[in-house]
Protein backbone atom coordinates (compact mmCIF):
# COMPACT_ATOMS: atom_id res chain seq x y z
CA UNK A 1 0.00 0.00 0.00
CA UNK A 2 1.26 3.86 -0.82
CA UNK A 3 1.38 6.12 1.65
CA UNK A 4 -1.27 7.91 2.76
CA UNK A 5 -2.08 10.64 0.39
CA UNK A 6 -4.23 14.05 0.84
CA UNK A 7 -5.61 15.69 -2.34
CA UNK A 8 -7.90 18.31 -0.72
CA UNK A 9 -5.70 21.31 -1.92
CA UNK A 10 -5.76 19.74 -5.96
CA UNK A 11 -9.18 19.06 -5.92
CA UNK A 12 -9.71 22.76 -4.63
CA UNK A 13 -7.17 24.30 -7.73
CA UNK A 14 -8.01 21.91 -9.95
CA UNK A 15 -11.97 22.02 -10.44
CA UNK A 16 -13.80 25.17 -11.58
CA UNK A 17 -15.85 26.85 -8.46
CA UNK A 18 -18.87 26.05 -9.55
CA UNK A 19 -18.65 22.21 -9.53
CA UNK A 20 -16.51 22.17 -6.10
CA UNK A 21 -19.46 24.28 -4.26
CA UNK A 22 -21.63 21.15 -6.07
CA UNK A 23 -19.49 17.93 -4.89
CA UNK A 24 -18.79 19.96 -1.46
CA UNK A 25 -23.03 20.51 -0.84
CA UNK A 26 -23.84 16.79 -2.45
CA UNK A 27 -21.40 15.55 -0.28
CA UNK A 28 -22.69 17.43 3.20
CA UNK A 29 -26.03 16.46 2.23
CA UNK A 30 -25.09 12.82 1.65
CA UNK A 31 -23.16 13.18 5.62
CA UNK A 32 -26.43 14.33 6.98
CA UNK A 33 -28.35 11.51 6.29
CA UNK A 34 -25.40 8.97 7.17
CA UNK A 35 -24.81 8.49 3.40
CA UNK A 36 -21.08 8.87 1.86
CA UNK A 37 -19.75 10.11 -1.15
CA UNK A 38 -16.62 9.79 -3.37
CA UNK A 39 -14.87 11.09 -6.46
CA UNK A 40 -14.26 7.95 -8.88
CA UNK A 41 -12.69 7.03 -12.27
CA UNK A 42 -11.79 9.37 -14.95
CA UNK A 43 -11.17 12.38 -12.90
CA UNK A 44 -9.22 11.06 -10.02
CA UNK A 45 -6.80 9.96 -12.70
CA UNK A 46 -6.89 13.20 -14.20
CA UNK A 47 -6.44 15.39 -11.33
CA UNK A 48 -3.38 13.35 -10.45
CA UNK A 49 -1.82 13.51 -14.12
CA UNK A 50 -2.97 17.63 -13.92
CA UNK A 51 -4.57 16.80 -17.50
CA UNK A 52 -8.03 18.39 -18.10
CA UNK A 53 -11.26 16.87 -17.36
CA UNK A 54 -14.63 18.09 -17.16
CA UNK A 55 -16.76 15.14 -16.09
CA UNK A 56 -17.85 14.42 -12.83
CA UNK A 57 -18.56 11.21 -11.34
CA UNK A 58 -19.81 10.69 -8.14
CA UNK A 59 -20.56 7.29 -5.88
CA UNK A 60 -22.65 7.54 -3.23
CA UNK A 61 -22.64 5.03 -0.17
CA UNK A 62 -26.26 5.04 -0.01
CA UNK A 63 -29.22 6.05 -2.28
CA UNK A 64 -27.20 8.46 -5.66
CA UNK A 65 -30.90 8.49 -6.98
CA UNK A 66 -32.82 9.97 -4.17
CA UNK A 67 -29.80 12.25 -3.13
CA UNK A 68 -29.69 13.65 -7.03
CA UNK A 69 -33.26 14.57 -7.10
CA UNK A 70 -32.74 16.38 -3.79
CA UNK A 71 -30.07 17.95 -5.62
CA UNK A 72 -31.75 18.91 -9.05
CA UNK A 73 -34.74 20.39 -7.40
CA UNK A 74 -32.72 22.73 -5.12
CA UNK A 75 -30.66 23.23 -8.00
CA UNK A 76 -33.45 23.67 -10.37
CA UNK A 77 -31.63 21.14 -13.11
CA UNK A 78 -32.21 18.89 -15.90
CA UNK A 79 -32.17 15.09 -14.07
CA UNK A 80 -31.75 11.63 -16.35
CA UNK A 81 -32.37 8.77 -13.24
CA UNK A 82 -31.82 4.73 -14.02
CA UNK A 83 -33.45 3.56 -11.03
CA UNK A 84 -32.68 0.05 -11.73
CA UNK A 85 -29.06 0.96 -12.17
CA UNK A 86 -29.37 3.16 -9.15
CA UNK A 87 -27.34 6.16 -10.96
CA UNK A 88 -28.66 9.60 -12.43
CA UNK A 89 -27.63 12.52 -14.36
CA UNK A 90 -27.71 16.23 -13.57
CA UNK A 91 -27.04 18.03 -15.77
CA UNK A 92 -25.38 22.01 -15.44
CA UNK A 93 -25.27 24.79 -18.00
CA UNK A 94 -21.94 24.18 -18.87
CA UNK A 95 -20.95 20.51 -17.37
CA UNK A 96 -22.47 17.27 -16.65
CA UNK A 97 -22.54 15.26 -12.97
CA UNK A 98 -23.04 11.27 -13.01
CA UNK A 99 -24.04 10.18 -9.88
CA UNK A 100 -24.38 6.48 -9.18
CA UNK A 101 -24.94 4.08 -6.03
CA UNK A 102 -21.73 2.17 -4.94
CA UNK A 103 -21.82 -1.12 -6.60
CA UNK A 104 -20.73 -4.48 -6.86
CA UNK A 105 -20.92 -6.86 -10.21
CA UNK A 106 -21.08 -10.04 -10.93
CA UNK A 107 -20.36 -11.35 -14.81
CA UNK A 108 -22.70 -14.89 -14.76
CA UNK A 109 -21.15 -15.00 -18.38
CA UNK A 110 -18.72 -13.05 -20.72
CA UNK A 111 -19.48 -10.10 -22.53
CA UNK A 112 -23.67 -9.81 -20.82
CA UNK A 113 -24.57 -7.54 -18.71
CA UNK A 114 -23.26 -7.70 -14.90
CA UNK A 115 -25.73 -8.73 -12.16
CA UNK A 116 -25.82 -5.67 -9.85
CA UNK A 117 -25.59 -5.64 -5.97
CA UNK A 118 -25.30 -2.61 -3.51
CA UNK A 119 -21.94 -2.65 -2.29
CA UNK A 120 -19.30 -0.25 -0.57
CA UNK A 121 -16.42 2.42 -2.37
CA UNK A 122 -14.01 -0.81 -2.24
CA UNK A 123 -17.04 -3.12 -4.09
CA UNK A 124 -17.33 0.09 -6.59
CA UNK A 125 -13.63 -0.02 -7.69
CA UNK A 126 -13.39 -3.74 -8.11
CA UNK A 127 -15.98 -3.86 -10.81
CA UNK A 128 -13.62 -1.23 -12.62
CA UNK A 129 -11.39 -1.81 -15.73
CA UNK A 130 -7.98 -0.57 -14.57
CA UNK A 131 -5.85 0.43 -11.62
CA UNK A 132 -5.63 3.92 -12.95
CA UNK A 133 -9.54 3.88 -13.29
CA UNK A 134 -9.85 2.50 -9.90
CA UNK A 135 -9.39 5.25 -7.23
CA UNK A 136 -11.58 7.70 -5.06
CA UNK A 137 -10.95 10.71 -3.82
CA UNK A 138 -13.24 10.94 0.06
CA UNK A 139 -15.51 13.88 -0.08
CA UNK A 140 -16.44 13.31 3.43
CA UNK A 141 -16.02 15.01 6.55
CA UNK A 142 -13.88 12.70 8.39
CA UNK A 143 -11.19 12.37 5.51
CA UNK A 144 -12.13 14.85 3.11
CA UNK A 145 -9.57 14.51 0.30
CA UNK A 146 -7.89 11.37 0.79
CA UNK A 147 -6.94 9.39 -1.98
CA UNK A 148 -8.55 5.59 -1.56
CA UNK A 149 -6.50 3.67 -4.20
CA UNK A 150 -7.18 -0.25 -3.27
CA UNK A 151 -5.43 -1.12 -6.40
CA UNK A 152 -2.30 0.66 -6.62
CA UNK A 153 -3.56 3.17 -9.29
CA UNK A 154 -1.07 5.79 -8.64
CA UNK A 155 1.80 3.50 -8.76
CA UNK A 156 0.62 2.40 -11.86
CA UNK A 157 0.02 6.21 -13.23
CA UNK A 158 3.68 6.92 -11.73
CA UNK A 159 4.83 4.05 -13.93
CA UNK A 160 2.76 4.59 -16.59
CA UNK A 161 1.31 1.31 -16.96
CA UNK A 162 -2.36 0.08 -17.62
CA UNK A 163 -3.23 -2.72 -15.57
CA UNK A 164 -6.43 -4.73 -15.40
CA UNK A 165 -7.56 -5.75 -11.62
CA UNK A 166 -8.12 -8.88 -11.69
CA UNK A 167 -7.38 -12.19 -14.06
CA UNK A 168 -10.94 -13.01 -15.71
CA UNK A 169 -11.09 -8.88 -16.09
CA UNK A 170 -11.66 -9.04 -20.08
CA UNK A 171 -13.18 -12.09 -20.42
CA UNK A 172 -15.69 -10.28 -18.26
CA UNK A 173 -16.06 -7.57 -20.79
CA UNK A 174 -13.72 -7.62 -23.66
CA UNK A 175 -14.60 -3.75 -24.39
CA UNK A 176 -11.59 -3.45 -22.03
CA UNK A 177 -9.47 -4.66 -24.59
CA UNK A 178 -10.40 -1.97 -26.84
CA UNK A 179 -10.47 1.27 -23.40
CA UNK A 180 -6.97 -0.48 -22.27
CA UNK A 181 -5.59 0.31 -26.13
CA UNK A 182 -7.46 3.32 -26.16
CA UNK A 183 -6.01 4.70 -22.50
CA UNK A 184 -2.50 3.41 -23.45
CA UNK A 185 -1.91 5.47 -26.34
CA UNK A 186 -4.15 8.63 -25.30
CA UNK A 187 -1.64 8.82 -22.16
CA UNK A 188 1.63 7.59 -23.93
CA UNK A 189 1.88 4.91 -21.60
CA UNK A 190 1.96 0.94 -21.78
CA UNK A 191 -0.32 -1.96 -21.38
CA UNK A 192 1.68 -3.88 -18.18
CA UNK A 193 2.92 -7.19 -19.60
CA UNK A 194 0.47 -9.57 -17.89
CA UNK A 195 -2.30 -7.42 -18.74
CA UNK A 196 -0.80 -7.66 -22.50
CA UNK A 197 -0.56 -11.62 -21.94
CA UNK A 198 -4.26 -11.48 -20.72
CA UNK A 199 -5.61 -8.88 -23.80
CA UNK A 200 -3.89 -11.58 -26.61
CA UNK A 201 -5.10 -14.35 -24.66
CA UNK A 202 -8.48 -12.91 -24.50
CA UNK A 203 -8.77 -11.65 -28.23
CA UNK A 204 -11.73 -14.49 -29.06
CA UNK A 205 -14.08 -12.73 -26.54
CA UNK A 206 -14.26 -9.83 -29.10
CA UNK A 207 -16.80 -12.19 -30.70
CA UNK A 208 -18.57 -11.87 -26.81
CA UNK A 209 -19.39 -7.97 -27.27
CA UNK A 210 -22.93 -6.89 -28.99
CA UNK A 211 -22.67 -4.68 -32.59
CA UNK A 212 -24.03 -1.84 -30.41
CA UNK A 213 -21.21 -2.16 -27.84
CA UNK A 214 -18.68 -2.63 -30.42
CA UNK A 215 -19.89 0.26 -32.60
CA UNK A 216 -19.27 2.60 -28.86
CA UNK A 217 -16.00 1.35 -28.51
CA UNK A 218 -15.10 2.67 -32.55
CA UNK A 219 -17.02 5.55 -31.61
CA UNK A 220 -14.89 6.67 -28.76
CA UNK A 221 -11.79 5.61 -30.37
CA UNK A 222 -12.97 8.31 -33.01
CA UNK A 223 -13.06 11.17 -30.79
CA UNK A 224 -9.59 10.85 -29.30
CA UNK A 225 -6.95 13.39 -30.99
CA UNK A 226 -4.91 10.66 -32.74
CA UNK A 227 -7.38 7.27 -33.68
CA UNK A 228 -5.36 6.17 -35.57
CA UNK A 229 -2.45 5.64 -32.96
CA UNK A 230 -4.98 3.11 -31.47
CA UNK A 231 -6.24 1.33 -34.60
CA UNK A 232 -2.54 0.04 -35.07
CA UNK A 233 -2.01 -1.11 -31.82
CA UNK A 234 -5.29 -3.03 -32.03
CA UNK A 235 -4.34 -4.39 -35.06
CA UNK A 236 -1.03 -5.29 -34.05
CA UNK A 237 -2.85 -7.04 -31.29
CA UNK A 238 -5.42 -8.89 -33.20
CA UNK A 239 -8.38 -7.01 -32.29
CA UNK A 240 -9.42 -5.02 -34.72
CA UNK A 241 -9.82 -7.87 -37.64
CA UNK A 242 -11.63 -10.06 -34.50
CA UNK A 243 -14.20 -7.78 -35.70
CA UNK A 244 -13.75 -8.03 -39.19
CA UNK A 245 -10.88 -9.79 -41.44
CA UNK A 246 -9.77 -7.32 -43.61
CA UNK A 247 -9.65 -3.94 -41.07
CA UNK A 248 -6.45 -2.20 -40.87
CA UNK A 249 -4.85 0.14 -38.88
CA UNK A 250 -1.71 1.07 -41.03
CA UNK A 251 -0.03 3.89 -42.19
CA UNK A 252 -2.31 4.32 -45.24
CA UNK A 253 -5.01 4.76 -42.92
CA UNK A 254 -2.96 6.94 -40.87
CA UNK A 255 -2.44 9.33 -43.84
CA UNK A 256 -5.96 9.21 -44.84
CA UNK A 257 -7.09 10.43 -40.90
CA UNK A 258 -4.57 12.73 -41.31
CA UNK A 259 -6.11 14.62 -44.37
CA UNK A 260 -9.47 14.26 -42.92
CA UNK A 261 -8.72 16.12 -39.95
CA UNK A 262 -7.23 18.91 -42.08
CA UNK A 263 -10.63 19.51 -43.52
CA UNK A 264 -11.40 20.95 -40.18
CA UNK A 265 -15.17 19.94 -40.15
CA UNK A 266 -14.98 18.37 -36.33
CA UNK A 267 -18.77 17.44 -36.83
CA UNK A 268 -18.20 15.14 -39.94
CA UNK A 269 -15.17 13.37 -38.41
CA UNK A 270 -16.16 11.02 -36.98
CA UNK A 271 -18.03 9.00 -39.48
CA UNK A 272 -15.57 10.10 -41.88
CA UNK A 273 -13.04 7.86 -40.10
CA UNK A 274 -15.71 5.71 -40.07
CA UNK A 275 -15.85 5.30 -43.54
CA UNK A 276 -12.52 5.80 -44.27
CA UNK A 277 -12.03 2.25 -42.06
CA UNK A 278 -13.58 0.30 -44.27
CA UNK A 279 -12.46 2.21 -47.65
CA UNK A 280 -10.26 -1.11 -48.07
CA UNK A 281 -12.90 -3.69 -47.63
CA UNK A 282 -14.89 -5.39 -50.31
CA UNK A 283 -18.21 -5.38 -50.43
CA UNK A 284 -19.25 -8.50 -48.99
CA UNK A 285 -16.41 -7.56 -46.49
CA UNK A 286 -18.52 -4.01 -45.59
CA UNK A 287 -22.05 -5.84 -45.23
CA UNK A 288 -20.65 -8.55 -42.29
CA UNK A 289 -18.97 -5.07 -40.80
CA UNK A 290 -22.45 -3.06 -41.02
CA UNK A 291 -24.17 -6.28 -39.53
CA UNK A 292 -21.52 -6.40 -37.25
CA UNK A 293 -21.85 -3.38 -36.06
CA UNK A 294 -25.72 -3.17 -36.24
CA UNK A 295 -24.97 0.15 -37.99
CA UNK A 296 -27.79 2.46 -38.85
CA UNK A 297 -29.91 2.22 -42.19
CA UNK A 298 -28.62 6.12 -42.65
CA UNK A 299 -24.84 5.38 -41.71
CA UNK A 300 -25.17 2.07 -43.61
CA UNK A 301 -26.22 3.70 -46.76
CA UNK A 302 -23.32 6.09 -46.90
CA UNK A 303 -20.70 3.29 -46.15
CA UNK A 304 -21.97 1.26 -49.26
CA UNK A 305 -22.65 4.46 -51.10
CA UNK A 306 -18.49 5.16 -50.24
CA UNK A 307 -17.71 1.98 -51.91
CA UNK A 308 -19.67 1.60 -54.99
CA UNK A 309 -18.54 5.01 -55.55
CA UNK A 310 -14.72 3.95 -55.56
CA UNK A 311 -15.39 1.44 -58.06
CA UNK A 312 -17.02 4.30 -60.51
CA UNK A 313 -14.10 6.42 -59.77
CA UNK A 314 -12.23 6.04 -63.25
CA UNK A 315 -15.15 7.73 -64.80
CA UNK A 316 -14.39 10.83 -62.98
CA UNK A 317 -10.18 10.69 -63.91
CA UNK A 318 -11.77 10.71 -67.68
CA UNK A 319 -9.91 14.13 -69.46
CA UNK A 320 -12.12 16.46 -70.79
CA UNK A 321 -15.00 15.51 -68.63
CA UNK A 322 -17.96 17.70 -68.72
CA UNK A 323 -19.24 19.28 -65.65
CA UNK A 324 -22.77 17.97 -66.00
CA UNK A 325 -21.37 14.41 -66.39
CA UNK A 326 -19.73 14.75 -63.00
CA UNK A 327 -22.56 16.49 -61.76
CA UNK A 328 -24.80 13.57 -62.83
CA UNK A 329 -22.48 10.62 -61.81
CA UNK A 330 -22.55 12.07 -58.24
CA UNK A 331 -25.44 13.85 -56.91
CA UNK A 332 -27.27 10.59 -55.76
CA UNK A 333 -24.67 10.08 -53.57
CA UNK A 334 -24.18 11.06 -49.86
CA UNK A 335 -21.89 13.55 -49.27
CA UNK A 336 -19.71 11.82 -46.89
CA UNK A 337 -19.58 8.89 -49.67
CA UNK A 338 -18.39 11.59 -51.83
CA UNK A 339 -15.77 13.48 -49.00
CA UNK A 340 -14.14 10.12 -48.44
CA UNK A 341 -13.18 9.24 -51.67
CA UNK A 342 -12.20 12.55 -52.11
CA UNK A 343 -9.70 12.09 -49.38
CA UNK A 344 -9.36 8.20 -50.23
CA UNK A 345 -8.75 7.80 -54.28
CA UNK A 346 -5.25 7.25 -55.65
CA UNK A 347 -6.35 9.41 -59.05
CA UNK A 348 -5.82 13.42 -58.54
CA UNK A 349 -8.09 13.88 -61.76
CA UNK A 350 -10.92 12.25 -59.64
CA UNK A 351 -10.50 13.65 -56.16
CA UNK A 352 -10.05 17.35 -57.61
CA UNK A 353 -13.34 16.58 -59.65
CA UNK A 354 -14.96 15.33 -56.46
CA UNK A 355 -13.78 18.25 -55.43
CA UNK A 356 -15.31 20.56 -58.00
CA UNK A 357 -18.25 18.60 -57.06
CA UNK A 358 -18.81 19.20 -53.24
CA UNK A 359 -17.32 22.75 -53.59
CA UNK A 360 -19.46 24.38 -56.89
CA UNK A 361 -21.22 22.01 -58.71
CA UNK A 362 -23.47 20.56 -56.06
CA UNK A 363 -24.96 24.02 -55.72
CA UNK A 364 -25.61 25.07 -59.29
CA UNK A 365 -29.61 25.47 -60.35
CA UNK A 366 -31.24 27.27 -62.85
CA UNK A 367 -32.67 31.04 -62.46
CA UNK A 368 -36.03 29.24 -64.53
CA UNK A 369 -37.73 26.87 -62.53
CA UNK A 370 -40.82 24.15 -64.02
CA UNK A 371 -43.55 27.18 -63.70
CA UNK A 372 -41.73 29.82 -65.62
CA UNK A 373 -41.27 27.31 -68.41
CA UNK A 374 -45.27 26.95 -68.24
CA UNK A 375 -45.33 30.45 -68.56
CA UNK A 376 -42.60 30.48 -71.54
CA UNK A 377 -45.85 28.03 -73.06
CA UNK A 378 -44.32 24.76 -72.47
CA UNK A 379 -47.46 22.18 -71.70
CA UNK A 380 -46.31 19.96 -68.22
CA UNK A 381 -44.92 16.37 -68.49
CA UNK A 382 -41.93 14.46 -69.35
CA UNK A 383 -40.51 16.90 -72.15
CA UNK A 384 -40.51 19.70 -69.41
CA UNK A 385 -38.82 17.68 -66.93
CA UNK A 386 -36.18 17.32 -69.85
CA UNK A 387 -35.96 20.88 -70.83
CA UNK A 388 -35.21 21.40 -67.53
CA UNK A 389 -32.45 19.34 -67.43
CA UNK A 390 -31.08 20.68 -70.11
CA UNK A 391 -31.28 23.88 -69.08
CA UNK A 392 -29.40 23.01 -66.07
CA UNK A 393 -26.03 20.51 -67.95
CA UNK A 394 -25.80 24.09 -70.05
CA UNK A 395 -25.48 25.93 -66.67
CA UNK A 396 -23.47 23.56 -65.34
CA UNK A 397 -20.87 23.46 -68.47
CA UNK A 398 -21.16 27.52 -68.52
CA UNK A 399 -22.96 27.75 -71.97
CA UNK A 400 -25.79 29.67 -70.00
CA UNK A 401 -24.93 32.24 -67.23
CA UNK A 402 -27.90 34.68 -66.97
CA UNK A 403 -31.86 34.27 -66.92
CA UNK A 404 -32.15 35.65 -70.72
CA UNK A 405 -29.37 33.33 -71.76
CA UNK A 406 -31.63 30.65 -70.15
CA UNK A 407 -35.15 32.06 -71.79
CA UNK A 408 -33.49 32.02 -74.50
CA UNK A 409 -32.05 28.48 -74.60
CA UNK A 410 -35.75 27.24 -73.01
CA UNK A 411 -37.41 28.79 -76.44
CA UNK A 412 -35.27 27.39 -78.30
CA UNK A 413 -35.93 23.74 -77.40
CA UNK A 414 -39.86 24.30 -77.50
CA UNK A 415 -39.42 24.85 -81.77
CA UNK A 416 -37.27 22.06 -81.78
P1 LIG B 1 -12.52 9.31 -20.26
O1 LIG B 1 -11.55 10.39 -19.99
O2 LIG B 1 -12.23 8.50 -21.47
O3 LIG B 1 -13.97 9.73 -20.17
P2 LIG B 1 -13.16 7.88 -17.90
O4 LIG B 1 -12.25 7.17 -16.96
O5 LIG B 1 -13.98 8.99 -17.37
O6 LIG B 1 -12.24 8.32 -19.09
P3 LIG B 1 -15.63 6.64 -18.78
O7 LIG B 1 -15.80 5.81 -20.00
O8 LIG B 1 -16.26 7.98 -18.71
O9 LIG B 1 -14.06 6.78 -18.58
O10 LIG B 1 -16.04 5.75 -17.56
C1 LIG B 1 -15.99 6.21 -16.22
C2 LIG B 1 -15.40 5.17 -15.30
O11 LIG B 1 -16.21 4.00 -15.33
C3 LIG B 1 -14.00 4.70 -15.71
O12 LIG B 1 -13.01 5.50 -15.12
C4 LIG B 1 -13.97 3.28 -15.18
O13 LIG B 1 -13.61 3.29 -13.82
C5 LIG B 1 -15.40 2.83 -15.28
N1 LIG B 1 -15.65 2.04 -16.49
C6 LIG B 1 -16.07 2.47 -17.69
N2 LIG B 1 -16.20 1.46 -18.56
C7 LIG B 1 -15.87 0.34 -17.91
C8 LIG B 1 -15.81 -1.05 -18.26
N3 LIG B 1 -16.09 -1.48 -19.48
N4 LIG B 1 -15.42 -1.91 -17.29
C9 LIG B 1 -15.13 -1.48 -16.06
N5 LIG B 1 -15.14 -0.21 -15.68
C10 LIG B 1 -15.52 0.71 -16.57
MG1 LIG C 1 -15.50 10.06 -18.52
Amino acid sequence: MGQQLNLALQIERYLPQQSLELINAISSKANQCGQMAYLVGGIVRDILLGYPNFDLDLVIEGDAVNLAHQIAKADRVKLITHPRFGTAKLRYNNFTLDMATARGELYAKPGALPVVTPGTINDDLLRRDFSINAMAISLNNNNYGELIDPHQGRSDLEHRFIRILHPNSFRDDATRIFRATRYEQRLGFEIEPQTVRLLKHNIPMVDTISGDRIRHELELIFRENYPEYILRRLSKLGALQRINTSLKGNGWIAEQFEKARLLNKPGLLSSLYLSLLIYPLRTEENEHFIHRLNISTKLAQVLRDTLHLKSQLHFLAQPFIKHSEIYYLLYEYSPLAIQTNAIASESQAACSNLELFLSKLRYIKTTLNGEDLLKLGFSAGPELGKALQILHKAKLNGLVKTRAEEEKLALSLQHL
